[in-house]
């Protein structure tokens, strides 16, 4: 059997190892295009905070580990696939066959319509080399000028904070993390950040960006608002889109992403797709969704590998869990966290604390939630979610009081075991 893996991030490795454990004699190859080791691009923020060395990303700290387990890694671009030939075609003039093959391609950042935007000393703090560049010029004290507040910007937030930077953040929402969290939630991050010391302009757009002439700062950033920001350092953090277009005449039927089954399997029997290139069913709706976190990416490639494998595995769909340390204020949301059609939500605003938590129901049962501050909470806000745990009578008092959660949590899945203090 010769397994191929476009894409050697966390879900092309996973994949790999997951296959090497069901087949011991199969050819497996993993391809890749940066020129780097396999690394993790949730570790970046650590590098740049100085907590680790450009090592500490790498997936796997052994340098014959891939080698030891016999499987081949290709530095190249897929630039073409042929589904009626099982054939992929590389950059560098040479092709593979494969008998079974998963896409992993990951995604990659979306380049705004600015006029500026390929001028000097504006990056977007993807890949290791985005880093590299980051670093050079995010020195302490230095103006820098984040567009995007949605979930990777926060995280690198975080990370520019910690370098001693004098940040900016322009959002287009009226809010951080629009796509992520409640209008409470996203209003509480943007206060904390700015007491911080961290200047955040919602409902802002950068219009243009240009040369200052200033050596310190040597751009300037016009806003909409009006205001005109100095940087010596600009980050694009406005979005990702899918690693596809290596797909177009291929077949495979894609939207926001490559749409796969629950196995993992594209519309072309023997193709997969796994991690944040793969769009499969939300566990609760059912809908399409890219769920661009790491853990899904390495749960959709186990599953895509024990079956490209021939074993049986079926994910049981995935589910939107988003977890953010905005300089030190914990945030999280789940699944349906923005509600349900004919569902009822209850609200727990503690602005003065930072506290904060958002559920949402349908029927008796916990579809959604957003929290803030209240970490304690989040192992079992994903647990009844997931399980889909009928709340009965637990409903309505959470509707009174959402910080009962835990009780609720323990009544319901303990039984008659659990009894409530008076
Ligand atoms: C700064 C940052 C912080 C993050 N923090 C978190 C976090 O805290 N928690 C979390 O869960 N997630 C986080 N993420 C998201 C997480 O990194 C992704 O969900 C994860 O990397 C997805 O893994 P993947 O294997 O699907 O894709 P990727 O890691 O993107 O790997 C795909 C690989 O395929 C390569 N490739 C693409 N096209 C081709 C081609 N045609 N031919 C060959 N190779 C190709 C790409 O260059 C890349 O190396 C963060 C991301 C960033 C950028």
């Amino acid at each position: 059997m010769r397994y191929v893996i476009i894409g050697n991030g966390p879900a092309g490795v996973v994949a790999a190892e997951t296959l090497r454990k069901c087949d011991q004699h199969g050819s497996i190859v993993l391809i890749g295009d940066e020129p780097e080791p396999p690394y993790s691009r949730m570790a970046i923020p650590y590098l740049l905070m100085g907590e680790i060395q450009e090592a500490g990303t790498h997936l796997r700290k052994d340098r014959n580990h891939f080698r030891n387990l016999n499987i081949e890694l290709v530095v190249a671009r897929a630039d073409k696939l042929d589904t009626s030939k099982n054939v992929v075609s590389l950059d560098n003039g040479k092709s593979l066959t494969y008998d079974r093959l998963l896409i992993a391609s990951g995604s990659k950042p979306i380049s705004p319509p600015i006029a500026g935007i390929n001028l000097p000393g504006i990056y977007p703090c993807w890949t290791l080399e985005d880093s590299r560049h980051i670093m050079k010029l995010a020195k302490k004290g230095a103006r820098v000028l984040q567009m995007g507040a949605g979930f990777i910007g926060c995280i690198i937030l975080e990370a520019l904070a910690a370098r001693g930077v004098e940040l900016s953040i322009v959002e287009m929402g009226n809010r951080m993390v629009p796509r992520m969290m409640t209008e409470g939630a996203g209003g509480l991050i943007k206060k904390w950040c700015e007491k911080k010391g961290v200047k955040v302009f919602t409902s802002t757009k950068v219009e243009a960006i240009e040369k200052s002439g200033n050596s310190a700062n040597p751009l300037n950033v016009k806003l909409s608002n009006g205001q005109s920001l100095p940087a010596g350092l600009v980050i694009s953090a406005t979005g990702v889109r899918p690693n596809i277009e290596f797909l177009k005449g291929s077949g495979i039927v894609t939207d926001a992403g490559i749409k796969i089954d629950g196995t993992m399997q594209t519309n072309v029997p023997g193709v997969y797709a796994a991690g944040d290139v793969a769009q499969a069913e939300e566990f609760y709706t059912g809908a399409q969704l890219v769920n661009a976190i790491q853990p899904n990416a390495v749960d959709q490639a186990r599953v895509a590998a024990l079956n490209m494998a021939g074993e049986n595995s079926r994910s049981q769909g995935t589910m939107a869990i988003n977890v953010l340390d905005t300089p030190g204020l914990i945030s999280s949301s789940f699944g349906q966290w923005m509600g349900v059609k004919g569902g009822e939500h209850t609200e727990l605003v503690d602005e003065d604390n930072f506290r904060y938590m958002h559920l949402e129901f349908k029927d008796d049962v916990l579809v959604g939630a957003t929290s803030l501050g209240l970490t304690q909470h989040v192992g079992v806000i994903r647990g009844l979610i997931q399980g889909k745990i009928s709340l009965g009578e637990w409903k309505e008092r959470l509707l009174k009081d959402p910080t009962r959660i835990m009780e609720a949590y323990l009544a319901r899945t303990q039984g008659s075991n659990f009894k409530l203090a008076a």
